[in-house]
């Protein structure tokens, strides 16, 4: 994890906008056009990466499909997709899943793709609550691989308001880091 200087100068291009009743969505279209920041984001999880060692990379609908092919390529590894239901062939399923916004169905993968002991990285570009990206984790176990690290660009720190009704973690008065 990056904290200090580095995260300061990637979070200058990172803007938000209010939708869905959320206050701040973060929108990675503002360091995806500065190639110098989209450079050094992944410059940062492939020198992590070959240190640690992987054998897979998996890419989360949508945005980890954006962000895991480079850092996959430069790691001369494998990528993957965990897509949603009913876009690839020969799939297994993950449960359907809570997140700030309610209840979204599972995530699939290609059952061929992650093998017994496979060493897989999971890359997306944001953590909210982290409904999805367990969502992914379910999927390597459920085909014998070996989860190492799950890496976003986006941390966001939730809370629980007593008040709100849902018991769901919100945003309104949480920064990303
Ligand atoms: P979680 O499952 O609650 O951790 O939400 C993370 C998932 O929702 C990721 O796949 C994100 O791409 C997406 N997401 C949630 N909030 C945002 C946001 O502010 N900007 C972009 N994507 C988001």
């Amino acid at each position: 994890k990056q904290d200090g200087e580095e995260a300061k100068e990637i979070a200058k291009y990172l803007p938000y906008f209010p939708f869905k009743g959320i206050d701040r969505f973060y929108d990675i279209g503002g360091f995806l056009y500065e190639p110098a920041v989209f450079q050094k984001i992944v410059d940062i999880f492939v020198e992590r990466y070959q240190a640690i060692g992987i054998d897979v990379v998996a890419g989360l609908d949508a945005r980890g499909f954006i962000l895991g092919p480079p850092i996959a390529l430069a790691l001369k590894k494998p990528f993957i997709m965990m897509r949603k239901k009913g876009k690839m062939p020969n799939t297994v399923e993950s449960k359907e899943y809570e997140t700030e916004y309610g209840s979204r169905s599972g995530l699939t993968v290609q059952a061929d793709k992650i093998k017994k002991g496979d060493r897989v990285l999971i890359i997306d570009d944001l953590v909210a609550t982290g409904g999805t990206l367990s969502s992914a984790i379910s999927l390597v176990k459920q085909l014998d691989g070996v989860v190492v690290e799950c890496a976003c660009v986006v941390e966001l720190k939730l809370f629980i308001d007593p008040s709100e009704e849902s018991g769901l973690p919100s945003r309104t008065k949480s920064f990303a880091k």
